[in-house]
């Protein structure tokens, strides 16, 4: 039996028991599925600040959040089972992961521990929820993401290998319809354990359903699918009803947070649509990514925060080839993605959002010239029909922004996305004024 689709529930969608419970009548349809499972809402934030604690040898308070969240978790396994044999499992599966948490108290803190302290999260959701259907006599597998996901040395997902071994891991379980592993976690090139970022899970979806080819990958969360602003910024935003892969893609990476910024790119290699559906209204429709796009003059916006640009100044640009190579090695040099990028003949404005070698990058652009760096910048886009033989430039944003200092524009270099860089103190404005101008 081929997999049909992959179900993939974030954190809301298992952030408490009545949440875990409302799963089962989702996946328990006759199709053959993998169930992704994000950490209970809230643990990965949890987790993160303990390690940061750990980081700054704070190994008291660490220890006292790490006993506050194993409690909580004591606290779930009551309200989730209902039997004895399953209460007891649940607090030994609870003091297991806590008990492993706390042992990285009594040493010096790496890299290495943090991840494996993340990975708790998504370890204990997925348990928990796989205990919860054998509860309830409904068969499932829990197949665990270390013994199949992986990336590789550039921290990119390992196709190969992780198709190898996830068919080799459910060849051994055929018969079974569901199938229950944990998103966001992998094991890097060395085996250790590592994850895709923050918000991974969809992207462990993704590669999943990519290497499986399966019919469709779902993406359930806690809203009735992508909207065509920030939510949580804007009020009176609509769902859209289809995107393509790149029109999603785009509003992914420039921070629409309803899905991870390269979740979409393993689906449109296969071309596997994608549908976001809400858990707390699995009757919604929600929206349905595919590679069909409906031209719209304008469908969305999004934003993306902690941008710095980087803004070199140079007579030696003048009339001179071969310039943009040099600044563009020194970001290579740094392994440090550029946003956007503008250029006049003796200047040259660019972005990035990895500001961790941002003033090695500023001392070595000195050398080309002078280098003004500008921190707390947002990126806003605004995803729409901008194809080059289309009349006029789309005024609407323009007037729409027009109390907006706007620092940079990108216009032309994709024809489904414009892009605008403006300080971040400025954002909530801004994008209530497109959504105002462009939606209403
Ligand atoms: P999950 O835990 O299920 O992965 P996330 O919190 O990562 O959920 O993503 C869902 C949230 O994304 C929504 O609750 C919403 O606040 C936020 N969001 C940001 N931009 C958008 C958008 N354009 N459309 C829908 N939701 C968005
Ligand atoms: N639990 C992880 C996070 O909070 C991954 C995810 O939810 O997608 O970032
Ligand atoms: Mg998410």
């Amino acid at each position: 039996m081929n997999i049909v689709k992959v179900m993939k529930f974030g954190g809301t969608s298992v952030g408490n028991t009545d949440r875990m419970r409302a799963l089962i009548p989702l996946i328990t349809d006759s199709d053959r599925k993998i169930v992704v499972l994000s950490a209970m809402s809230g643990t990965t934030n949890s987790l993160v600040e303990i390690t940061d604690l750990l980081y700054g040898d704070s190994v008291n308070d660490a220890s006292v959040r790490i006993e506050e969240l194993r409690v909580r978790y004591h606290q779930v396994v009551e309200d989730l089972y209902s039997t004895e044999p399953f209460l007891k499992t649940g607090h030994e599966l609870i003091d297991s992961h806590f008990d492993y948490i706390n042992n990285f108290t009594l040493r010096i803190f790496t890299k290495l521990q943090e991840k494996a302290i993340l990975a708790q999260g998504e370890l204990i959701s997925t348990s928990l929820f796989h205990n919860l259907l054998k509860e309830r006599n409904i068969k499932s597998i829990l197949l665990p993401a270390l013994n199949f996901m992986r990336i590789d040395k550039d921290g990119e997902p390992d196709y190969f290998y992780i198709e190898e071994n996830i068919n080799r891991e459910l060849k051994k379980h055929a018969s079974n319809a569901i199938i229950i592993t944990q998103g966001f976690i992998c094991r890097n090139v060395y085996g250790e354990i590592d994850n895709l970022k923050r918000g991974g899970s969809d992207y462990s979806a993704s590669i999943i359903g990519a290497v499986l080819k399966v019919k469709e990958i779902q993406i359930w969360t806690d809203i009735s699918g992508f909207h065509n602003n920030d939510p949580r910024y804007v009020e009176k935003t609509k769902v859209i009803r289809e995107l393509s892969f790149d029109e999603a893609a785009e509003l992914a990476y420039f921070g629409a947070k309803i899905l991870h910024p390269s979740s979409v790119n393993p689906a449109r290699v296969k071309n596997i649509p994608v549908r976001l559906k809400n858990t707390l209204e699995p009757d919604d429709e929600g929206t349905l990514i595919t590679s069909n796009s409906v031209l719209l003059d304008y469908k969305a916006v999004a934003a993306k925060d902690g941008i710095s640009v980087l803004r070199i100044r140079s007579d030696r640009m003048l009339m001179a080839y071969g310039f943009l190579r040099k600044v563009f090695e020194i970001f290579e040099a740094y392994r440090t993605p550029i946003d956007m990028i503008s250029t006049s003949e003796v200047a040259i404005s660019l972005t990035i959002d990895n500001s961790e070698y941002l003033s090695q990058i500023a001392k070595d652009l000195r050398e080309l010239g002078s280098v003004e760096v500008e921190e707390n910048q947002t990126i806003i886009c605004i995803v729409g029909d901008f194809r080059i033989e289309r009349t006029g430039s789309a005024p609407e944003i323009f007037e729409a922004l027009n109390t907006i200092p706007l620092k940079m524009i990108s216009y032309g270099g994709s024809p489904n996305s414009i892009s605008l860089l403006i300080d971040t103190t400025n954002k909530t404005e801004a994008l209530r004024l497109l959504s105002r101008n462009l939606f209403e």
